[in-house]
């Protein structure tokens, strides 16, 4: 019985909590902007990764990111959006994780964004862990360390 505690009360790994790469929307670095804001749009997230042919990690675009390249002086200047480029505009500043991380490195990097993506050691793109997942983790985390305690002082 207290095994099965411990078990529940382990640490998961990166790689249990992540989205998958299959299951991600992305854009390539060489797109122009507009096909990145019909991702962006179609897709209802703010911020999608960006990779190249190979499947290496890049970058992020956002939809900030492409608003403020596009308002210009006085109005929008729409047809930026076919002239620019996703590499142009991308933050390629941005944290990553590999899959054998554990939740805590993961909760570290998500203080400061939505999500972070998983490469490997060679910078291929795995897949992505959200806020929300780790939210879901700690609540779930929480309440059974709750639990155990409780059982473990009565
Ligand atoms: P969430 O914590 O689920 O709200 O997700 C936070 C952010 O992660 C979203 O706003 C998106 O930018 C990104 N995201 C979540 N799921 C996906 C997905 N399947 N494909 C691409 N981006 C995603």
């Amino acid at each position: 019985m207290v095994s099965l505690q411990k078990e529940t009360l382990r640490i998961p790994l990166v790689s249990e909590l992540m989205i998958p790469s299959e299951k991600v929307a992305h854009v390539q670095i060489s797109n122009p902007l507009e096909h990145a804001l019909l991702v962006l749009v179609k897709s209802g997230y703010s911020a999608v990764p960006v990779l190249d042919p190979s499947y290496t990690f890049q970058g992020v675009i956002s939809k900030t990111r492409i608003l403020e390249e596009t308002i210009g002086i006085e109005e929008f200047e729409m047809n930026r959006l076919s002239e620019i480029m996703v590499k142009e505009v991308m933050d390629d500043q941005v944290p990553c994780l590999t899959k054998e991380q554990t939740m805590i490195d993961a909760l570290h990097k998500l203080i400061d964004h939505p999500f972070v993506c998983v490469t490997n050691e060679k910078g291929e793109f795995d897949g992505i862990v959200t806020r929300r997942t780790i939210l879901k983790q700690f609540s779930k985390h929480y309440h059974e360390t709750l639990k155990y305690t409780m059982l473990e002082t009565t």
